[in-house]
């Protein structure tokens, strides 16, 4: 097991606080996508849970080969829900978090339906 110390800076440039948590990851860049995984996720350690977003600055003393890598949220990772109110009055709401498997769609909760991110939801009706 190894200490990985993290470092969360505000998107200004500004640090924040810090945060440590102990990994069973070999190799660094095994414990880069970990960090990664949870900044996507916004549940880095000693933060509470649904954070806003950190540029985070991760290192792992005891790795021989450790040098300081920076770990940003990927920005199409969206947990918090988006709504839009779209003509006639319809409430969309902004679902999937924007990967392949997964990819960003609208739900409308007037009509029940979900879209991709193709219609235009301040010009267009969703139950055209
Ligand atoms: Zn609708």
């Amino acid at each position: 097991m190894m200490i990985v110390q993290l470092t969360y800076f505000k998107s200004s440039g500004k640090y924040y606080s810090s945060g440590s948590y102990s990994t069973s990851k070999q190799h660094l860049f095994e414990v880069w996508e970990e960090v990664q995984v949870m900044a996507n996720s916004r549940e880095l350690p000693d933060l509470i849970r649904g954070h806003s977003d950190f540029t985070t600055l991760v290192r792992v003393p005891d790795h021989p080969n450790d040098y300081p890598q920076l770990i940003t949220p990927a920005r199409s990772f969206a947990p918090q829900e988006q709504t839009i109110l779209a003509p006639g009055n319809h409430l969309l709401t902004i679902t999937g978090s924007g990967t392949k498997a997964d990819p960003k769609r609208f739900h409308c909760s007037n009509c029940h339906k979900e879209f991709g991110l193709m219609l235009n939801p301040t010009t267009q009706e969703c139950n055209k």
